[in-house]
């Protein structure tokens, strides 16, 4: 299953987040699953609840968003959020495009508990993973 292996990899990412911010229990994973990724939601929440038994996160909370699609004309460099089903320039209509954003799972934040005494929380992590 191709969702299982995509959450191993955001299992493994989330969890040297929390490593590095000494965290005991991961509470809440949000992502973007880009409407080109190939990820089913439905399929990557069940190969959450398999995957994530025994790491941080074996109680979190998995929150998948789709997010858009986004591509970049080879004529004249525009970038347009498109829909998936439609990949051309918004300005000038051609379908010379590259996609840009919408083929990846990103990791978007995570919210950690069981901080170390002293460390705010400040309950999300800014930088975006791609997988
Ligand atoms: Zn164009």
């Amino acid at each position: 299953m191709h969702e299982l292996s995509v959450c191993q990899d955001l299992l493994s990412q989330v969890q040297r987040i929390a490593l590095e911010r000494k965290a005991r229990v991961v509470e809440r994973i949000r992502v973007a699953a880009g409407p080109l990724s190939g990820v089913e939601p439905a399929l990557l929440r069940q190969a959450f609840s398999i995957a994530r038994s025994g790491t941080l996160a074996a109680s979190a909370e998995l929150e998948i968003e789709s997010g858009p699609v986004v591509v970049r004309c080879r004529d004249c460099g525009t970038d347009s959020q498109v829909p998936s089903n439609r990949l051309l320039c918004g300005d000038c209509g051609t379908w010379q495009v590259d996609v840009i954003q919408g083929e990846d799972l990103v990791l978007m934040s995570i919210d950690l508990a069981g901080l170390p005494e002293g460390t705010t929380n400040d309950g999300q992590q800014e930088n975006q993973h791609h997988v």
